[in-house]
Formats: C-alpha cells, structure tokens, sequence
C-alpha cells in the first residue's frame, strides 16, 4: 500500500477486519501447546518448517523429559537432537536450544525477556518468535509474520513486499495495534481454511466482496 492509506483503502482494511472478528471472534489463542513462557519459547523455536500439530506431539513428551530450563541447558546435544528429530533441521534446532536456554539462565536469571532486542540476542530467535512471545506472553502488541500471514496480506493487497521484516513493518502501517496480534491469529486460520496455499476456496470466502485476489489463482 502506498506510504499514505486514502480513505477508501482505510474503510478496505476496517472492513477486512470487522469481518475477520465477526467470523472468528476476538478471542486471542495459541495453536502451540505450552505451560510456561520458556516453554513457548522452545515449541516456537520447533516449529521453524514445521507444522504446529507435530510440534505439539513432540513437544508433549519433550517437556516430560526436560522438565526446567535447567534440563535444556545441560542436555546432551545428541540425544536431545533424536529428541526432537520428527521437528526436521534438528541439529541446528537442537543447538540452538541449549544455547538459548543457557543464555536464559545466565544473563536473565531464567526469565524469558519481552524486549525484542533481547530476544532476538537469544540463539534460534529471530523476529518472528519473539514477536509469538511478546504477544501471547506479555500481551504487547505485535505482528508475527508466518507463511500464512506473508501470502494472504499479499492478496488482500496490505502489502506487497516479499521480505517478513518488511512485511512486518508494513503491517505495523497498515493495521491498528489493537489488531496486531489478533490479525496474525484470524489469518492462520483463514489459511488453513479458506485460503488454503494450494487451492483457495474464494467462492466461500467471507471476505471475497474485499479482496483484490478473489478469483485468481
Ligand atoms: S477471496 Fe480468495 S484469495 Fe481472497 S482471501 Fe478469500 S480465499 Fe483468499
């Protein structure tokens, strides 16, 4: 969109989202299962090309073997690559985590921060987990760009870039705050759904009557 949002394309973008609250409410929710913010931390961490189903399956057994922070950080790499294989890229993922978890303990005393900047410093988090910590844990408003949210604001015309940060940043523009973490929410939904990657179903799209990419495959 362009650098100035016109009236119309304010009233797209309120419509798109009053639509998308009308037909999947407000309720905020976490498709990963977790107990504890370190706890989501990991699971997202796992879920990098991975689908949140399996990482649930893996991570239901995970949390009974590694229990604490402390069990992470001093976990042998090897097994807790075997651990955690089913996740895929399971070597870096694996190293990742004890290194995030040690950094968790040294420097923050066991708590996961809510700083960006600080997270992002964690090994294995980039902008995209962080982002799922800071809104699910401390409820600050954020944008997590997924692979759902990168295609399906680019057919609803919100955005045009293909990079996530940027994506993000554009987002930020485009959507109020009060809709930041809902919107990432309503949108993995819809892509799951409705407009799935492989075939969108636009003719049962609620919000066919406002998206520039109704139609076309
Ligand atoms: S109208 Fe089609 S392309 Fe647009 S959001 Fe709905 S399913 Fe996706």
């Amino acid at each position: 969109m362009a650098k100035r949002m016109t009236k119309k394309e304010k009233e797209r973008v309120d419509a798109v989202l009053e639509r998308l609250d009308r037909e999947y409410t407000t309720e905020y929710r976490c498709y990963l299962n977790y107990e504890t913010p370190w706890q989501l931390l990991i699971a997202t961490i796992l879920s990098a090309q991975c689908t949140d189903a399996r990482v649930n399956i893996v991570t239901k057994e995970l949390f009974q073997k590694y229990p604490s922070l402390e069990a992470f950080a001093s976990a042998s790499l090897e097994e807790l690559e075997q651990d955690i294989k089913p996740t895929g890229f399971y070597r870096n993922k694996a190293k990742n985590i004890i290194a995030c978890t040690q950094r968790l303990l040294e420097v923050y005393g066991g708590v996961v921060p809510n700083d960006i900047e600080e997270l992002t410093s964690l090994a294995g988090v980039g902008r995209k987990t962080a982002n799922v910590i800071r809104g699910n844990i401390y409820h600050e408003p954020s944008i997590v760009v997924d692979t759902h949210v990168k295609r399906i604001s680019r057919k609803l015309g919100f955005t045009r870039e293909e990079d996530p940060e940027k994506i993000e940043f554009e987002l930020m523009r485009v959507l109020p705050k009060d809709h930041w973490i809902l919107f990432n929410i309503h949108i993995i939904t819809l892509g799951r759904s409705i407009c799935t990657a492989r075939s969108p179903k636009c003719e049962e799209c609620f919000l066919k009557e406002y998206c520039p990419s109704c139609g076309k495959k």
